[in-house]
């Protein structure tokens, strides 16, 4: 069993940290929140006053922060640390630059390195079912899997130094643009006196299927598990959705890529915070595609 030092124990960092305590790990874990610290206590990881403090005797450093200059600021501090060889993980959703640049002053300070993001949501957090996707080293890769298995059901090793980021993005644009298609199909289909379940029926076994429709339907009933028959309780809030959507054209104009819907469904999220629902499930946006949103 290892010791691992665990920062950032929000929404996900909490639940991922208590399943590498409940795997039999050493856990040290620091937030900078104090309510947050002291809930991952309760789930049984030992709680640092600092930083530095945290990492002192870890073999493994696993980071879960809202964004890139959050994850550089913590490494900075990390990597002073840290003896050459320990291995640091990062989970956080970043940009691709940010994780590639983290990357850097590890391997500057002899150490090894992972960029993790995850998909699963805080579900998928809680239960350990999490999709992992790593950017790194065969070694950094090899070491971190055992490890990364404690929380998540599939771990996939994407490439490179921030391999693990661009695949998180690249999904999540897909999503993105998907569920405002399908969205716009039911809106569509609704006008045209369509049925929720006719529409359903057909378009999730034909070429129209993906996961927007056939799993996280966007209006009530045909999946009674999407978000849609809760009221839009997310799921996966429509700010987070905005984020992932923000990093991918960031990545885009760093490269240079052409990803037209990607900026359109970029704005239409950006839109859709703009009116108060940052907070919803992000398939609520069929509201402000129909024109019923407040
Ligand atoms: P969160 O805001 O609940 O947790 C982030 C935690 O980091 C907070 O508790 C904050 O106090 C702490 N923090 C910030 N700076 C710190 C520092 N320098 N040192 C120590 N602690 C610090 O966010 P979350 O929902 O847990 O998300 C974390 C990351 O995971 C984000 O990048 C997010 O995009 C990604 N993600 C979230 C979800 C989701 O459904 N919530 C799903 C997939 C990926």
């Amino acid at each position: 069993m290892a010791r691992i030092a665990f920062i950032g124990l929000g929404n996900m960092g909490g639940p991922m940290a208590a399943n590498l305590v409940k795997a039999g790990h050493q856990v040290t874990g620091f937030d900078l929140a104090a309510p947050v610290l002291q809930a991952a206590q309760a789930q049984g990881v030992t709680a640092a006053s600092h930083i530095s403090q945290a990492v002192l005797d870890a073999e493994i450093v696993v980071t879960m922060l809202p964004q890139g200059k959050h994850v550089l600021s913590a490494w900075t501090d990390i990597l002073r640390s840290i003896p050459a060889g320990t291995l640091v993980i990062d989970s956080s959703t970043i940009d691709v630059d940010s994780a590639r640049k983290a990357h850097e002053m590890a391997s500057n300070a002899g150490c090894l390195s992972l960029d993790a993001p995850v998909s699963g949501g805080t579900g998928g957090a809680a239960a350990g079912t999490l999709t992992f996707m790593a950017g790194g080293s065969d070694e950094a890769f090899a070491k971190a899997k055992p490890i990364l298995e404690a929380m998540g059901k599939k771990i996939v090793h994407c490439g490179e130094p921030g391999a693990g980021q661009a695949a998180k993005i690249c999904n999540n644009m897909i999503l993105g643009i998907s569920m405002i298609g399908v969205c716009e199909a039911f809106a569509l289909g609704e006008k045209l006196g369509l049925s929720h379940q006719a529409l359903f029926d057909v378009a999730s076994t034909s070429s129209g299927q993906c996961w927007s429709i056939s799993t996280y339907c966007p209006v009530p009933g045909p999946v009674p598990t999407s978000p849609a028959n809760n009221g839009y309780k997310p799921g996966f809030a429509a700010a987070l959705m905005l984020k992932d959507l923000r990093l991918s054209q960031e990545a885009a104009l760093s490269t240079g890529a052409s990803t037209p819907l990607g900026a359109e469904a970029s704005q239409l999220y950006a839109l859709f915070e703009k009116q108060g629902n940052g907070g919803r499930d992000f398939s609520a946006i069929i509201e402000m595609l129909r024109g019923t949103s407040q």
